[in-house]
């Protein structure tokens, strides 16, 4: 089960991934966890990721091509894995197909968790979280029991800048228009299929399990 999740932020891509590792004994392998696994290794492309995340620059495409190559390459990706945060563009796509022929792995699906922009909004803009404690509530969906104050431990509840509608919306068009032609490209594979990510995190679960299953 090679799988490639996608989604925009917030649509609880984490929460899914956590549980399909569980469902199908395979790993997740998110992009920040691959970059500070080589770092950390001290891989000559974990050096040279180091060295432009040090200094503020992006990391270079090649660099990360050879990073994702390095790590799908363990002996824990044979039976499958659940790639999350590459490929972003259709040239990491290309890389990806080329990387995975080499290996004789073959992506089984893109899967998107599809959540219209209107719901991300509204599932960012109520959330609160503790001061103190760092518990979270949702002014809609999980409201503490007095406003503005933690049920756990009392202390005050504030919102995240992240979490302004303003940085939601500038977040989402750029993922949109990130994603559009990966999209395409994984639809012209016939790779590309979409479950209803505004529904409730268990139907969002099954869902994925059968479309996986099938
Ligand atoms: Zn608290």
């Amino acid at each position: 089960m090679h799988i490639l999740l996608m989604g925009p932020p917030g649509a609880g891509k984490g929460t899914q991934a956590a549980r399909l590792v569980e469902e199908f004994k395979i790993p997740h392998i998110s992009t920040g966890d691959m970059f500070r696994a080589a770092v950390k290794e001290g891989t000559e492309l974990g050096k040279q990721a180091k060295a432009c995340m040090d200094s503020g620059k992006l990391v270079p495409d090649n660099v990360t091509i050879g990073i994702v190559k390095e790590r799908l390459s363990k002996a824990d990706c044979e039976n499958g894995f659940i790639l999350d945060g590459f490929p972003r563009t259709v040239e990491q796509a290309v890389a990806l197909d080329k990387i995975l022929s080499e290996l004789n792995l073959k992506l089984d699906c893109a899967l998107n968790i599809a959540v219209p922009s209107s719901e991300l909004i509204r599932r960012a803009v109520g959330r609160r979280i503790c001061k103190k404690c760092g518990s979270t509530y949702h002014i809609e969906f999980k409201p503490s029991k007095e406003d503005g104050i933690c049920d756990v431990c009392g202390g005050e509840l504030y919102q995240r800048a992240d979490d302004s509608e303003a940085t939601m919306k500038n977040r989402l068009s750029v993922y949109e228009e990130q994603t559009k032609p990966l999209i395409s490209y994984y639809e012209k594979e016939e790779l590309y299929k979409e479950v209803d990510g505004s529904q409730s995190m268990d139907k969002v679960f099954q869902d994925i399990v059968a479309i996986l299953r099938s």
